[in-house]
This record gives structure tokens, C-alpha cells and sequence, in this order.
């Protein structure tokens, strides 16, 4: 009996053909998860890089809790509550200035669906036609078909060729290559004059595509050219967000604000889904009227669900409470000394490092996403007490703050190990 007949549930990213059995987890607690069989594993990635502060941490665990007990769920069209009032006001004082308008939603996807929504109607809205966008090549925004399109072209979208909205796309700026990057922006920025709506970018790590990182000073360039150029600029942070990278956003390190800002995972530290889709109030001016047809049509079921948003808050309070900036310093401290061994070794091409970021690229032929290595390393980290799942011939750390530096070590012990076996 192939995995595919067994059980009722069709799982994400998954061939169910030829994946393992999924681990069943019964409970998790700081960094650990528990499996049913006993095991106890170090969740290095923090579960699709979602809990920043561990696991079931137990303030946000009380703060969902009470939330439970007085208001589940409003319709947010009409009504608003207090966590979300409260949130809203915490994301504005946190996030690079001048984003003064909080649009929620449900999920990474979603806040990139919204932003890209806003930038067209912003237009629309101003009198101009602008449609274009404009993304970074092998960006990664979501699974939506919105985000899929300003996503590079990939396995992941390719049955999907030809649905998807044309995207005008700019080399990312890979060290030595920023120049070129640049350069090809600014022509596009000319020849899309009074075409272009919006560029989007992850700022600094380009997640799924590889842990793909580039220096502030081209995160900087980008944002200043569309702004000479009158283009929207859109930060995706839904990875980078709530001190990933080592500062509370990506964008803080380049000292831009960009005009509509993308922000889920940690938000909530990875308890309950919830997306935020920050904008300048510029942006919001030109929606703002009273002609009903003038609104920003767009809205979910779930649009600030009292839950979240109270495990939202939460997460961002724990940043002072526990000092979290500290922590994620330590962390990079932690990678900078480890990654050391992966230098100079034949085996590996590249060990690179933005924040709490750590990634090692191993040198092998033919390892995209869909070859074989993935999962073979994913089972022998495994078996080694670590859940790690590569992207392709790119195995990274992602962990959550409150890692020890034993746990972290352990990871990059499993790593080194595993050099041996990818058939080098
Ligand atoms: N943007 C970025 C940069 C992401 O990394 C992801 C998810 N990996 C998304 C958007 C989509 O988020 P979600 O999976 O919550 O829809």
C-alpha cells in the first residue's frame, strides 16, 4: 500500500506516492517537538518558520486562552475589538515609519494578494491605468494565484502556465551582481514609465527559492529607484518579519520604509494564522471617499480574528519582556562560529548567513526541489533528532529564539555528518 491510499488527509507539498509517514506529533514545548513514538525532535525551521518563540509558549497560550473565553470571532466589516485595535496600534509603532494603515487577513498569501490588489486599485483609484508589476527572478510570494504570478516560475506554478498575470522580472542582486541588478531595474523603471504599479521584493533573504541573501545597500537601491520613478514598492516580510534577519524588520537594516508592507508567520508566533497588510497612508488617501465605488473591495471570513490577534500581540510584547532582540543576536553569534566549518570544504559551495538564517549549499549536480536529496538528508537529519527540510541542494537552520546552543549545535553536527552521504 503505497502512502497515497493510506488515511484521509491530503497533506501540503506533499507526493503522497513516495513521502514517508508523516511525524505524529503530540505536543511541543520551546524549541521540541514530541512524537507519539516517543521521539523528541529539535525544530529547526520552526515549523515553516512560524514559531519565533518556541512552542507553545505560555503567555500567548494564556493570552489565546482568555481571548477564547470573552469574544471568538466578529464580523470585521462592520465591528472592531480590542486585540485587534491593540494590534493594529503595536504593527504601526513597530514597522518602519509612515505604514500607518493595517488591512488584515489570514496567511502569507494573502497579505501578498492584498498588497498587489491595493497597488493596481491604488492606481485605478489616482486615474491611471498602471498594471504592471514588477518582481525579483526567483522571488517566492505565496501559493495564490496573485502570489503565484509575482512569484518566479518554478514546479510549484508551472500547471499553471499562461493563468497567471505577466510580471516583468529583475535579476536579484546576488553579491558581484548588484550592478547588473540595478542597472536592468532602472531600464525597466524608464521603458515601464506611466506602466508601472509596483515592484515587490523579500528584502534581504529570498526564502524558498534557496535562503538567497543580498546586502542592504541593493535593498536600499531598489526602493530609491522606484521612488524616483513613482513606483509603488511592496516588502515582503512574511519570512523576514518579527527579527528573522536580525533587526525586528529586514527593511530597518537598509533604513527604507516601503510603501505597502507584507507581514504573517511569526506575527502570531505560530499560533493561529493571521495575515497584515501594512500601507502608507498615502495609499489608503486615495481609497478613502465618499463614493462607495471607491472602496478597496477585499475581505476574508476570518479579516482580524479576535484569536489571532491576541496571540499577536502577545508575540510582539514577548520581544521586550524576554528581551527576544538579545536572543536572536546569540542565535546569529551561534551561526556565525558554526557555519565556520562548512568553509572551504569541497563538499559545499557556499555557508552564508543573514540573522538567524543560517545556510549551507551543498555542491551536488541536479538537486532542485523535486530531486531525491531533499528528502534523503530530511530522513538522516531525522534520524539524528532534527527536523530539517531542505530546499533542494540547500540545507538551512531557521530555529526559534528560544534554541539552546546544544540544540543548535546538534544541527549543524547532523549537517556536517551528512556531507558524507550525499554522494560526493
Ligand atoms: N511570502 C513569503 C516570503 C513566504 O516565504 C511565504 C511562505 N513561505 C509566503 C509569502 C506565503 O505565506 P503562506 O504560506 O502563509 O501563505
Amino acid at each position: 500500500m503505497i502512502a497515497a491510499e493510506r488515511g484521509t488527509i491530503w497533506r501540503p507539498y506533499t507526493q503522497h506516492g513516495s513521502a514517508d509517514p508523516p511525524l505524529f506529533i503530540e505536543k511541543a514545548e520551546g524549541s521540541t517537538l514530541y512524537a507519539k513514538d516517543g521521539r523528541r525532535i529539535f525544530d529547526a525551521i520552526s515549523s515553516w518558520w512560524v514559531n519565533i518563540h518556541g512552542h507553545s509558549h505560555p503567555k500567548i497560550a494564556a493570552a489565546v486562552a482568555e481571548q477564547a473565553r470573552t469574544l471568538d470571532q466578529v464580523i470585521f466589516a462592520s465591528c472592531t475589538h480590542e486585540p485587534a485595535e491593540r494590534l493594529a496600534d503595536a504593527l504601526v509603532r513597530a514597522a518602519p515609519k509612515g505604514l500607518d494603515r493595517v488591512f488584515f487577513s489570514d496567511d502569507g498569501s494573502t497579505a501578498v494578494e492584498a498588497a498587489v490588489k491595493l497597488a493596481v486599485s491604488f492606481w485605478r483609484r489616482r486615474g491611471e491605468g498602471r498594471r504592471t508589476l514588477i518582481a525579483l527572478e526567483n522571488a517566492y510570494h505565496g501559493d495564490t494565484f496573485g502570489a503565484m504570478s509575482v512569484s518566479a516560475p518554478s514546479a510549484f506554478t508551472a500547471d499553471y502556465a499562461g493563468m497567471l498575470f505577466d510580471v516583468k522580472r529583475v535579476p536579484w542582486p546576488a553579491p558581484g551582481r548588484e550592478k547588473e541588478s540595478l542597472d536592468t531595474l532602472e531600464k525597466l523603471l524608464r521603458s515601464e514609465r506611466r506602466r508601472a504599479a509596483a515592484m515587490i521584493v523579500e528584502p534581504l533573504v529570498m526564502g524558498a527559492s534557496g535562503m538567497l541573501m543580498y546586502g542592504a545597500a541593493s535593498l536600499k537601491a531598489m526602493r530609491e529607484a522606484c521612488a524616483r520613478h513613482g513606483v509603488l514598492f511592496i516588502a515582503d516580510e512574511v519570512m523576514t518579519g518579527f527579527g528573522r534577519t536580525g533587526t525586528l524588520f529586514a527593511c530597518g537594516q537598509a533604513g527604507i520604509s516601503p510603501d505597502i508592507l507584507c507581514l504573517s508567520k511569526g506575527i502570531t508566533g505560530g499560533f493561529l494564522p493571521l495575515g497584515a497588510t501594512l500601507a502608507m497612508e498615502e495609499v489608503f488617501r486615495a481609497f478613502a471617499s465618499e463614493d462607495r465605488s471607491r472602496t478597496f473591495f477585499h475581505g476574508h471570513s476570518y479579516t482580524g480574528n479576535p484569536l489571532s490577534c491576541a496571540a499577536a500581540v502577545a508575540s510582539l510584547s514577548l520581544f521586550e519582556e524576554e528581551s527576544t532582540l538579545s536572543r536572536i543576536e546569540r542565535i546569529a553569534g551561534i551561526h556565525k562560529r558554526e557555519l565556520k566549518r562548512f568553509i572551504r570544504r569541497k563538499e559545499v559551495a557556499d555557508a552564508r548567513q543573514t540573522g538567524t538564517i543560517a545556510a549551507v549549499e551543498l555542491r551536488v549536480p541536479d538537486a532542485g526541489y523535486l530531486s531525491e536529496l531533499g528528502p534523503k538528508l530530511s530522513r538522516f537529519y531525522l534520524s539524528r533528532g532534527v527536523l530539517l527540510r531542505p530546499l533542494g541542494n540547500v540545507v538551512y537552520i531557521l530555529p526559534p529564539y528560544c534554541s539552546t546552543e546544544a540544540e543548535l549545535v546538534r544541527a549543524y553536527d547532523a549537517i556536517e555528518e551528512s556531507l558524507k552521504i550525499v554522494g560526493l
